[in-house]
């Protein structure tokens, strides 16, 4: 198998951490089938370990909670002090209604959430709320990320196919002297995918043969944090997103790791698909992810010590504003190089956390008490239902290094310690 090969040629592939939730010892009580679209797709099973499913779903179990959905929230308002979020103003089915709390959660991602706070601008925040920094809207990161695809001479049968991931060149070695990025499988490739990818008018067979014999592949490099990447709104409103590349080499020399790999790997397996050449006729095909592939935005409204650097304190509070909270990738202020997610959702249980004893008017301090470590993280996320198994030492480790590692950066940044 692949993984085999790549084993062979010095590399150590590992099991990717997967959301699914999937039962392989007991296949009938499995909320998981193994479909062909999961990757990039809802599941039409719930199947996934997605917020729906593990968060908003039992949280709308509780009588106390509500959900208002088809609500776009335009801007926030404080009171005459500046230091309070009153009024949260939304659009919802063509009506402005309004709502408030005592405390204000935004969490629509990086670029609507630093959106939100420049709209929301007032006699007290000429430059929009929590913005007295300046760094609102500022080192936007998105990843460098390509779609690789390397042609195998015989047919790639596999359904389930993003399960393997590479992080030999997540560090700087002596081949190259700088961190190149991690490399993962991505869900298999099909006709209708690739054509709408390419987007040429081509014989049907061509596209067919193509997603038969693909295997496919997604790189990513870490984007690294500039002030002037960065989202504005031009006078009509509308969002500017201005971006230039800030890490390109590490992710061209990747890309090129990548190539000589499986330029290089044999499989000597006899059941394998793959035969004895993997890849005979040496054929790939890599697609930079464009400015418009916003998938893994972060690093909007960063936090951090210093209120002159940072529009956050360490718990994700504005600095400025006494109850307005920003919970979501736009803290980050370095990206790393592996899929936000779980970052994003350990950042969140950590700020939840914290808020709680306000939250619950101090009832369960027991859970406030909960600190920050490996091991408290790593129960937590075994409670959103990554398999145990997937959730090795190994890959842990590297999960909680990317963590660490963004932690360091935010003391760098700040100049003291989180
Ligand atoms: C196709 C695809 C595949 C991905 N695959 C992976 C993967 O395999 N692994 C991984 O780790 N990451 C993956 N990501 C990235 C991951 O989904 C994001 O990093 C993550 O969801 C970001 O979380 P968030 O809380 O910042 O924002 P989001 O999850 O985007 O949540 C923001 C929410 O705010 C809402 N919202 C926005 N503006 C407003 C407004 N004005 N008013 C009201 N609501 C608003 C949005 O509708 C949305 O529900 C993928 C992303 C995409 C698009
Ligand atoms: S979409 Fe993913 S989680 Fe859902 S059934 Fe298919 S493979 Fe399983």
């Amino acid at each position: 198998m692949l993984a085999d090969a790549l084993q062979q040629s010095g590399l150590q592939p590992f099991h990717l951490p997967m959301g699914i939730r999937l039962n392989e010892a007991l296949r009938h009580k499995s909320p998981c089938i193994r479909c062909e679209t999961c990757d990039g797709f809802p599941c039409l099973v719930n199947a996934k370990s997605d917020a729906h499913i593990m968060c908003v779903n039992p949280a709308l179990e509780h009588s106390n909670v509500t959900l208002v959905t088809n609500a776009k929230v335009t801007k926030l308002e404080t009171d005459a002090s500046g230091r309070t979020v009153t009024r949260v103003i939304a659009e919802r089915n063509g009506q402005t209604e309004t709502f408030s709390g005592d405390i204000v959660v935004v969490s629509a991602s990086a670029i609507n959430s630093s959106v939100l706070l420049l709209k929301s601008v007032n006699e007290k925040h000429p430059e929009g709320l929590a913005n007295s920094s300046g760094v609102v809207g500022r080192h936007y990161m998105a990843h460098h990320n390509t779609a690789f695809i390397a042609l195998s001479g015989v047919p790639n049968e596999t359904v389930f196919q993003k399960t393997l991931g590479i992080n030999d060149f997540y560090l700087s070695n002596n081949e190259w002297g700088y961190p190149m990025g991690h490399i993962q499988m991505l869900g298999k490739s099909t006709h209708d995918l690739l054509k709408a990818e390419v987007g040429a008018p081509a014989p049907r067979f061509t596209y067919d043969w193509i997603a038969k014999h693909a295997i496919d592949f997604w790189l990513t490099s870490e984007d690294l944090p500039h002030p002037d990447n960065r989202v504005t709104l031009n006078r009509d409103g509308e969002i500017t997103l201005d971006y230039k590349v800030t890490n390109g080499e590490a992710h061209k020399q990747l890309v090129q790791k990548l190539k000589d790999v499986l330029h290089k790997i044999h499989c000597n397996d006899k059941v394998c698909y793959c035969n004895n050449h993997i890849f005979p006729d040496k054929l790939f095909l890599d697609r930079a992810i464009p400015l418009a592939g916003v998938a893994h935005q972060c690093g909007t409204v960063r936090f951090g010590n210093d209120p002159q650097t940072s529009a956050l304190d360490i718990n994700c509070k504005a600095h400025d504003l006494d109850n307005l909270y920003v919970v979501d990738a736009s803290f980050f202020v370095s990206s790393g190089a592996v899929n936000p997610s779980l970052t994003i959702m350990a950042n969140a249980l950590r700020v939840g956390d914290h808020r709680c004893p306000v939250l619950t008017h101090g009832r369960p301090r027991a859970m406030a008490r909960r600190t920050n470590t490996a091991r408290s993280m790593k129960s937590r996320l075994r409670k959103l239902s990554l398999r145990r198994d997937w959730c090795s030492k190994a890959k842990f480790m590297t999960w909680v290094a990317s963590c660490t590692r963004m932690f360091q950066d935010s003391r760098d940044v700040t100049g003291s310690r989180l």
